[in-house]
């Protein structure tokens, strides 16, 4: 048989138990310094626990918690002198939390900005890459030679970068000597501009870059001549 005496007491043993695991958050749940979780179970010990509600209600502020933190005075288990080190260690480690907290979303910021940037310098790299635009094939004696040109603005200038393909020697190569080619470029009014002449070794691909004394803009086309005087590649813009 048990009484409500003996119920009593262990209602108590396990209060005191629990009053044991809490009686140090007093100070901290005044400070708001508990973590959401601990600071609901404290709560929970506050419904059951007259010694607790009465210190929280007790503690005011801050100055008094601290004047109070190593008052004897205080009932039963908690040894005072260890309230004040471990209040500061969980301010610290609060701080703590917040500082690397902070630091990661500064990290965090960092990288964004690095990508941003990054994307940014892609973009317009990527826009402001010259084209590559193919020359068409012009004539009979054109037969496998192929070139691409890119045009890069120089202040009001413009650079002719051209990359010419030949043919290997065989049958359909129309010529039996060194061909030399030339360039000219024309601008959009017809005037004619003579970019130079190169002969390639057999199979070599060349590529060469002369300078057009037209902006961009006004070039009207490129041409390719061998050194016959047929125009062979042309590229109209
Ligand atoms: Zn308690």
């Amino acid at each position: 048989m048990t009484g409500p005496g003996q119920h009593d007491a262990e209602r108590d043993q396990v209060l005191g138990a629990e009053h044991a695991e809490f009686a140090l958050d007093d100070a901290a749940y005044l400070l708001g310094a508990l973590d959401p979780e601990r600071r609901s179970a404290f709560e929970r010990h506050l419904a059951r626990c007259q010694v607790c509600r009465d210190r929280v209600a007790e503690f005011g502020e801050l100055p008094t918690v601290l004047a109070r933190a190593d008052s004897s005075a205080w009932q039963p288990e908690p040894p005072p002198d260890t309230l004040l080190p471990r209040l500061l260690r969980q301010v610290a480690a609060s701080r703590r939390r917040r500082a690397r907290r902070i630091a990661g979303l500064a990290l965090a910021a960092a990288c964004l900005l690095a990508l941003l940037a990054t994307g940014g310098v892609l973009s317009w790299q990527h826009a402001h890459q010259p084209r590559t635009l193919a020359m068409e094939t012009v004539g009979p004696n054109s037969a496998g030679v192929h070139a691409t040109v890119q045009l890069i603005p120089a202040g009001s200038a413009t650079r002719v970068k051209l990359a010419c393909g030949y043919p290997s020697h065989g049958s359909s190569y129309p010529y039996d000597h060194a061909v030399s080619y030339r360039m000219v470029i024309f601008n959009r009014r017809g005037d004619r501009f003579d970019l130079g002449s190169w002969t390639p070794q057999p199979d070599e691909d060349v590529q060469i870059t002369r300078t057009s004394p037209w902006p961009r803009q006004n070039i009207g086309r490129i041409e390719v001549s061998d050194d016959r005087g047929q125009t062979v590649l042309r590229l109209r813009l």
